[in-house]
């Protein structure tokens, strides 16, 4: 008989991290299991602590003094024993706590929001005594008719302009009936019916192997508009056929209006729809009629790869290449890799899909590891839009100083005339300050690490964010002499300024992290341009996902060179993806579309492949040089960050770990460490952070052993200075 549980008490403390044993009273014995939520008394003065069920057994061993279980605080367990599996390795794969990677499965909102809500509805009730017939009783019995059991009384009253007291003189009378029901907080908004289609013969091709393959991990390449989503709509389809659950995730959902609008139209309300976005209310109604199995589609930003759903079938991640599939607070979890696991724990199917594939999935479908399906044409005969890239430094030649070449103000021109829609697109992620010179493009980069050098004005240096080389700066290009060399930076407003001071009458819209900032605003914006209130639509990468608008036919790269130029190792991968992205959303109706891209660097092989849309030529580029500078897929990179408000402290602090980081890493030869440095972003709310890089073939107890120094190094000053470690983060600020 089982006696004793193994539990882990809900603390963010690393030191609490482990299992401790506690006895189940014999009036809970058949209530918990693993995944249940307890109260036990934790510590010296058995203080009252939450904590989780992860172990059952009927032996104490030798422990001697045990202490019980309080109480058990939920109906039903919150963790499945497929989830503690997930949660085990988690814990060992991102160098997480086991409550850390216990949150990420039941989200806080779940817990805290752990209530259905309940709330007294006025439902019909008898036929209106001869003594009621008469207003304004007749009118408030026809309401009810109409909204049965939707409304309070309150808000009845309100909304109707009854008064309440006549509400509650029928509610006497038995002639309105007040009952508790659960109300539910989810979206039932009804879309517009989006039919399915009869897939062409590649699709249909596809969607057969993935279903007939022994194989599980499967990786869709198809240009934009080829018709990925109607095959993940099949696919879909067949698991619900088949009694299967289905995930579909997106880079962010609020940026994917009509991937929601397609399946729900499709689906309705069979489809529970997860963000971050919704009330903990919402959450927790939503993430219930999943674990009772109600729904058997969720759609959901990366945080929708942990929905308790049982017997999974498929698991698609759609703009498989996206940074948002990583997490960036603890644990750093990588939802490509989860898909992973869980496909392993379930059996079940994972599909990844993107225009352009990251360069670590294409290189596992290379090797045979991932099974590639490609679709070459838009699906529905569409043409892809011709690409044109303008040199920049000629425009300088030209005495042109605007930040438009003469190329894309005729063509904005034409396209106002024709009243046909632009889109202009700033490809800045974050901020950025590499130096440039504007005559013949050069570039300044670190000769050991092959990224941009970023400017300090205070110092008046250059310095390389990866290996800490600094270089004085001084203001005359290295190649062709000129003395025309700045630093880079312009913003969205800048350009919609400029385009009003050349089109005074062109309507313009801005859509950037400034003006999306509001809960609808992302919405309104989308809704504004697609009902053609206006011509010239301006965005930073927000602008570059899933919009399919028809009656664009222009789009504007402004400065190919803001993401390629980036300090980081994957900025090429970055500036071939956003081009690409970017100019998928021209020509999207039965008019051609054109892209006019500016540059400083037009012979770029990130460019130049990404206008001829052209992905494996850039693979093959790109694959070459990260096997040359032993970047992934080559390699792990480990990163360790440390932040306080006390710089000296923390100098101090990381150049200790440092030295006895490299300690450890000299004795391996595959090992690099870079650092310590301040990060590229050296300071964020009034904290300062340094990292050090550690670059090689990390193993998973080479990496252990990483965190368990750390953590022994910094214990003391454990208040102060906060660490975190990422195992192959998406970037390096
Ligand atoms: P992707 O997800 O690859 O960008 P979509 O699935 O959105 O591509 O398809 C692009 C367009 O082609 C959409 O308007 C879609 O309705 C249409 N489409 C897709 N498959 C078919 C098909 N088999 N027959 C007709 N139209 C299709
Ligand atoms: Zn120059
Ligand atoms: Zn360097």
């Amino acid at each position: 008989m089982i006696k004793y549980a193994a539990i882990i008490i809900n603390s963010t403390s690393v030191a609490l991290d482990r299992m401790f044993t506690y006895a189940i009273p014999s009036e809970l014995n058949d209530k918990i299991s693993i995944g249940s939520r307890v109260l036990v008394p934790f510590g010296k003065g058995n203080k009252k602590n939450e904590g989780f069920v992860v172990d059952l057994f009927d032996s104490k061993g030798s422990i001697n003094k045990i202490k019980d279980i309080i109480s058990l605080c939920d109906a039903f367990p919150l963790f499945t024993e497929e989830d503690l599996t997930l949660i085990k390795i988690m814990r060992e794969k991102y160098l997480c706590t086991y409550i850390e990677a216990i949150k990420v499965i039941i989200p806080v909102g779940i817990v805290d929001g752990m209530k259905l809500k309940k709330e007294n509805l006025i439902f019909v009730g008898n036929p209106l005594t001869d003594k009621l017939n008469r207003e304004p009783f007749i009118s408030i019995c026809k309401t009810v008719a109409l909204y049965n059991g939707q409304y309070n009384k309150n808000k009845l009253g309100t909304e109707f302009g009854f008064s309440t007291s006549s509400i509650s003189t029928m509610l006497r009378h038995g002639c309105l009936i007040q009952r508790e029901e659960t109300v539910n907080r989810y979206n039932s908004r009804t879309y517009l019916d989006y039919s399915e289609k009869e897939l062409n013969p590649k699709q249909k091709e596809i969607v057969g192997k993935i279903l007939d393959s022994k194989k599980n991990m499967f990786l869709i390449h198809g240009v934009t508009g080829s018709g990925k989503t109607e095959i993940y709509m099949h696919l879909v389809s067949e698991m619900i056929r088949t009694n299967k659950s289905s995930i579909i995730l997106v880079p962010e959902i609020s940026l994917t209006p009509q991937m929601v609008e397609r399946f729900k139209g499709r689906f309705g309300n069979e489809i529970s729809v997860f963000h971050s976005k919704l009330s903990k209310g919402e959450r927790f109604d939503e993430w219930l009629r999943i674990k009772e199995g109600k729904v058997k589609v969720a759609i959901g930003a990366r945080s929708a790869i942990f929905l308790p759903f049982d017997n999974l079938g498929l698991i698609i991640i759609d703009e498989e290449h996206e940074g948002t599939y990583k997490s960036d607070s603890d644990p750093k979890y990588n939802t490509k890799e989860i898909a992973e696991i869980k496909c392993r724990i379930f059996d079940c199917k994972v599909v990844l899909g993107s225009a352009t594939p990251s360069i670590e999935s294409y290189f596992r479908a290379e090797k045979g590891e991932i099974e590639l399906f490609t679709l070459e044409n838009r699906a529905d005969g569409a043409e892809m839009p011709e690409i044109q890239l303008v040199d920049m430094r000629e425009e300088l030649k030209n005495d042109n100083r605007s930040i438009f070449s003469m190329k894309l103000l005729n063509s904005i021109e034409d396209r106002l005339f024709k009243k046909e829609q632009i889109i202009l697109f700033l490809n800045r992620r974050g901020f950025s300050t590499f130096v440039s010179c504007r005559k013949c493009g050069y570039v300044f980069k670190c000769e050991s690490c092959d990224i941009s050098l970023t400017y300090h004005s205070h110092s008046n240096m250059l310095t390389c964010h990866y290996c800490g080389k600094k270089e004085n700066f001084n203001k005359s290009c290295p190649s062709c002499g000129s003395k025309y060399v700045k630093y880079f930076g312009i913003g969205t407003e800048r350009i919609e300024e400029e385009i009003k001071k050349h089109f005074p009458l062109a309507r313009t819209l801005r859509m950037d992290f400034d003006t999306t900032r509001k809960k609808d605003s992302y919405e309104n914006i989308y809704n504004q341009f697609k009902q053609n209130k206006a011509d010239i639509l301006i965005g930073t990468q927000m602008i570059a996902k899933g919009l399919d608008f028809k009656n664009v036919t222009l789009v504007g790269v402004i400065a190919a060179d803001l993401s390629l130029n980036l300090p980081d190792f994957r900025a090429s991968e970055r500036t071939f993806q956003l081009i690409t992205q970017v100019s998928g959303r021209a020509g999207r109706g039965n008019k051609k579309g054109n892209v006019v891209v500016q540059t400083y660097s037009p012979d770029n092989y990130s460019i130049i492949c990404a206008s001829e849309n052209d992905y494996t030529k850039f693979y093959k580029q790109e694959i070459e040089i990260r096997k040359l500078m032993v970047y992934p897929p080559f390699s792990d990179i480990l990163s360790i960050n440390m932040s306080c408000e006390d710089e000296n402290l923390l100098i101090k602090c990381i150049q200790n770990v440092g030295i006895i980081l490299k300690n450890n890493v000299d004795k391996c030869d595959k090992i690099n460490l870079l650092g310590p440095n301040p990060c590229l972003i050296s300071k964020i709310k009034d904290l300062y952070r340094w990292q050090i890089i550690i670059k090689g073939e990390i193993t998973m107890d080479f990496a252990k052993d990483i965190r368990k120094t750390i953590y022994d190094l910094t214990k003391d000053v454990y208040n102060n200075i906060r660490v975190s470690i990422d195992i192959n983060p998406t970037s390096l600020f």
